[in-house]
């Protein structure tokens, strides 16, 4: 069995805790490997190393970072199918994601590659009399990141893409469940010219991320994962002084008003909805048609359109998607099937039951389609994160823009329409953090930010573009005059500039 080990100050440090976790191959059910699980001295070590190193790379002239991150980038680009199948085997998305995974993340690294320019301060010449005044951006010192199963390779690259161009050293604890990826893009970044000890990869379950959140050296945390978790790991890491961003957990609908354009609309969700089986914070599980014709003619089509997609093993070029991550997860999302059953909504297309021929051990499951969901069913108010799709009926434009907007999550949502105005007023008033106008997976670009709202993220900066630089960076304001001549009288009232 191949034991995957952490990566510390440079290189694989053999775990000693006895404690492992399965990573299995979701397309063939098999266990292909175990991941070893830190312990408290092995994630302190890996901090020691981190804050020696930190002091080196912080000192390091930021064109010099970024020479780094170009080279990490060209390094990506030549390994990109060597990651990307990688990254399938252990997650079980199709190759073709894999790639766009780490591209998503890779466009990071290229935002990172400008940070001379995006860390250059403010200067005020004569702010008064001989005095100038000016800012400087200073990393925070050692810094962590704690990512999700969905997204092995960009979640990883939106955290430490931005922290180590800024200076900081990083500690990555990836999921436990895919975490091959993150360890190669650790041996990656070193062999892109990074000091041994920067970004540093320790592998664990809770223990480990309880370690990090009391660890006195580490100066802030970025969480990406479920809702309640999040919570905890702001809430604990605040307590301890930290500072924090933590994602969460989503639920994103996709308002249809009459006049958009079905057949685009039918493809548009089909890849959003089902796409990476629907283990995405930013998929879109819920539709809104607005009216019963548009309802109906959605309902039609989607039914035929479910009817041509194909679920395949990870590397099947022809699959439109894989297996989810785990039969405990497969399961769990059958059970959320029944509970809408039970709830009393019509279940049009159920992919309970779905088995791939010579694959019969794959945690696979075949798209599911509901209608006639209400807004009161546990089965829509809680995340899925799988390939069911619930139509929720609206009759007006208002009604519809009620349900993303009161719903716990407000991670994502998209209209489709080809009325600007009703677009416009929609993106100003809906309560959620990224919208798509005509776009299904409005994840903003790189040099843009990404975060949501509500219970899908906790903490007020959102992760890469500019935020991502203000999170991981403090300003420093310096006021500055070089008297010269008699010596001035003491003054006992604050200076103002009048
Ligand atoms: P998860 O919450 O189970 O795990 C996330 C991380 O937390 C992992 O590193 C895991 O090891 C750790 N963890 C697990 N249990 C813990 C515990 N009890 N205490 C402390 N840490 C713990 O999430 P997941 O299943 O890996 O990922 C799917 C979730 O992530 C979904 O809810 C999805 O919506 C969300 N997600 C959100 C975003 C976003 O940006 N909002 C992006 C991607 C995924």
């Amino acid at each position: 069995m191949r034991d995957i080990p952490h990566f510390v100050n440079g290189q694989s440090l053999i775990g000693t805790s006895g404690r492992f976790g399965d990573v299995f191959n979701p397309s063939t059910g098999e266990i292909q490997a175990r991941v070893q699980f830190a312990t408290d001295a092995e994630m302190d070590l890996a901090v020691q190393a981190a804050a020696k190193a930190q002091i080196g790379w912080a000192s390091t002239n930021p064109q010099r970072r970024a020479r780094v991150m170009f080279d990490f980038k060209r390094l990506l680009e030549d390994n990109m199918t060597e990651l990307a199948e990688l990254l399938s085997s252990e997650h079980g998305k199709v190759i073709a994601d894999s790639k766009g995974d780490i591209q998503r993340g890779l466009e990071v690294i290229e935002f990172a590659c400008g940070i001379p320019h995006l860390l250059k301060g403010e200067y005020t010449e004569g702010a008064g009399p001989g005095i100038d005044v000016y800012s400087m951006r200073q990393p925070l010192g050692v810094v962590a990141g704690i990512t999700p199963f969905n997204f092995p390779a960009m979640i990883p690259m939106w955290m430490f893409g931005i922290a180590v161009a800024t200076g900081n050293s990083f500690i990555l604890k990836p999921s436990e469940r895919d975490p091959s990826v993150p360890v190669r893009l650790a041996e990656l970044f070193m062999e892109a010219g990074a000091p041994a000890g920067v970004l540093n990869v320790v592998h664990g379950d809770k223990a480990a991320v309880d370690a990090i959140l009391h660890h006195p050296l580490i100066k802030a945390v970025s969480f990406v994962g479920s809702s309640d978790i999040a919570q905890y790991v702001y809430s604990t890491g605040a307590a301890n002084g930290k500072r924090v961003q933590a994602m969460g957990g989503a639920k994103n609908h996709g308002i249809i008003l009459p006049d958009a354009d079905l057949d685009q609309v039918v493809k548009d969700l089909s890849g959003a909805a089902f796409g990476s089986a629907g283990e995405r914070c930013m998929a879109l599980p819920v539709v809104v048609p607005v009216g019963k014709k548009t309802a109906d003619e959605l309902r039609e089509r989607m039914v035929s359109e479910i009817q041509s997609l194909q679920v395949g093993v990870s590397n099947d070029p022809a699959a439109h998607y894989g297996p989810v991550v785990s039969s405990a997860h497969r399961d769990k999302i059958a059970s959320y099937i029944q509970m809408g059953v039970d709830e009393g909504a019509e279940l049009v297309v159920d992919g309970r039951g779905f088995s791939l021929q010579g694959f019969e051990k794959g945690f696979f499951i075949g798209p599911s389609l509901f209608d006639q969901v209400k807004p009161t069913m546990q089965s829509y108010r809680e995340e899925i994160f799988g390939p069911v799709l619930q139509i929720l009926r609206a009759e007006t434009f208002e009604e519809a823009l009620t349900y993303p907007s009161d719903h716990q999550y407000g991670n994502g949502v998209a209209i489709f329409t080809r009325n600007g105005r009703a677009a416009r007023e929609f993106a100003a008033r809906v309560d959620v953090g990224m919208v798509g106008i005509n776009v299904p997976i409005p994840v903003p670009v790189a040099y843009h930010t990404f975060g949501g709202w509500k219970r899908s993220a906790f903490g007020d900066t959102n992760q890469h573009g500019i935020e991502g630089v203000k999170f991981y960076t403090k300003i420093k304001t310096i006021t500055a005059r070089w008297p010269e001549g008699a010596v001035e009288d003491s003054a006992f009232v604050i200076p103002t500039m009048k």
